[in-house]
């Protein structure tokens, strides 16, 4: 790894050498007493604050490390609307009521997202030029042309572009066509997420770091909250710990599988490169089994990310399906130095979907974006802090039981297995395109 491959700070990430500085806050060393005490410094811990603070309710949040240590500070900075399922499949799977919630929270998440950034001036480089999805086989492509249509049904402005189009937008002709999503844009998201916090903070919250949660009990007909060094008592306490979620509540982690996703950055493109790659600065997910997303930062280095192993990456070879998947696409790019490696853990749900939980009165929990996160963590803080104002209606998905998911050390393993067996698949469509 070279020097730039080093960590700036605990992400390790390309986005912790170019964000904006983080907003000076503490560790909690006093007892203190407040509305709301807020477990995850992320993008639904933050945005949860800083709409509570805006409601005005006084937060407090609580980060075990530094703002934007779990993904947020680490993710790609897509910015995607709707869940893994299209209205088509999220209403043949629940009640019309429940199916059309979701769709408006999901599709409307980017729009939460960018107004924030506009309304809060966060400097994150924020781009709103569509999310691209391109299909490496024909069956791929029916099922995407399949989702724009559900999509358009929804007044959402998803379109379907052909092969060439897609060759012309990405600059490979590795796909056969594809949709555009012209909802969807990127941004920095490590400057995002700390400016979400700076936002909080200038809102009237309290951000403490280097403070995890350690214990959670009742008391004063609310909620006590301990930390190495202090703790909060609360009437609410919101857990917004999504793939970094620990021991805490009971059985919480074992009801996410928190799965890795590996990144790679590469140097600056030389201008050629450059203007013949993602020229208008897309974002990418492609279709196949084992997703690959991929898009630009501001300076022209190709980000591309992927599943990884479950493990933590222990050296460069653990992101050697990365590089190659890169010289795959752009065969032209094959001796681009690579300047930083990095990953971070994304919370997988049984059913793919968010979870909201609430085990018990002032508990609120909301988890498992499934790496879809960036607007509808964001989005969810917002429905979270107008539900604990009083809003009946806010949250997007009817709370459930926190429900362990089988055999989770077991499924841990299978998911490693099953990465094998898809990356493998996948090798062998390309082969057949
Ligand atoms: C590599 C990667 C790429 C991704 N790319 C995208 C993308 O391009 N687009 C997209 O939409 N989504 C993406 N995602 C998913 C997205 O980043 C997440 O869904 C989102 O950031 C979740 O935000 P969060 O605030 O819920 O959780 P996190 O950002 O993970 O924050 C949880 C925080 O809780 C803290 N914590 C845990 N336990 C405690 C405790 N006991 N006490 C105090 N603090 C605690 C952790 O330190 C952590 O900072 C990606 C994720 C990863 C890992």
């Amino acid at each position: 790894m070279s020097d730039k491959g080093r960590a700036q700070d605990a992400t390790g990430s390309l986005w912790s050498f170019t964000a904006l500085p983080p907003p000076a806050t503490q560790r909690l060393e006093a007892s203190l007493r407040t509305d709301v005490a807020i477990i995850g410094g992320g993008y639904t811990g933050l945005s949860t604050a800083l709409h509570l603070a805006e409601l005005g309710i006084k937060p407090a949040v609580l980060e075990a490390f530094s703002v934007g240590h779990g993904a947020s500070g680490r993710n790609g900075g897509h910015i995607n609307a709707g869940t893994k399922y299209d209205p088509v499949e999220l209403k043949g799977k629940f009640p019309a009521d429940v199916a059309q919630k979701m769709i408006d929270f999901s599709s409307a998440a980017p729009d939460v997202t960018f107004d924030l950034i506009s309304r809060f001036q966060i400097g994150c480089d924020a781009l709103r030029t569509g999310w691209i999805l391109p299909a490496h086989n024909h069956a791929a492509l029916d099922a995407l042309k399949r989702r724009a249509d559900a999509w358009q049904s929804h007044a959402a402005d998803v379109r379907v572009l052909s092969a060439d189009e897609v060759a012309e937008r990405i600059g490979t002709d590795r796909y056969v066509g594809g949709i555009i999503d012209l909802r969807c844009g990127n941004i920095q998201p490590l400057s995002f997420v700390r400016g979400l916090a700076r936002a909080a903070i200038n809102s009237g919250a309290l951000v403490f770091s280097d403070t995890p949660a350690t214990a959670l009990t009742r008391a004063e007909g609310g909620w006590r909250v301990k930390t190495p060094k202090g703790e909060v008592l609360a009437d609410h306490v919101v857990i917004a710990t999504n793939g970094y979620t620990d021991g805490l509540w009971p059985r919480l982690q074992q009801s996410v599988l928190p799965v890795n996703s590996f990144q790679i950055a590469t140097a600056p493109l030389a201008v050629g490169d450059n203007q013949k790659i993602l020229p208008q600065l897309n974002t990418v997910s492609d279709s196949r089994r084992i997703m690959l997303y991929y898009r630009k930062d501001r300076e022209g280095r190709l980000v591309i990310g992927g599943r990884g192993r479950f493990r933590e990456p222990r050296g460069l070879h653990d992101y050697g399906h990365l590089m190659r998947s890169l010289r795959w696409l752009f065969p032209q790019l094959s001796s681009q130095p690579i300047d930083h490696f990095w990953s971070g853990r994304v919370a997988i749900t049984y059913d793919h979907l968010p979870h909201i939980h609430q085990p018990e009165r002032g508990i609120t929990i909301a988890l498992g974006y499934n790496g879809r996160g960036v607007a509808m963590a964001t989005a969810m803080g917002k429905r979270i802090a107008e539900h604990i104002h009083g809003a009946s209606d806010s949250l997007p998905f009817v709370p459930s039981q926190i429900t362990p998911i089988p055999f989770h050390r077991f499924n841990r393993l299978a998911t490693s297995a099953a990465i094998g067996w898809y990356t493998f698949r996948d090798g062998i469509d390309a082969l057949k395109r």
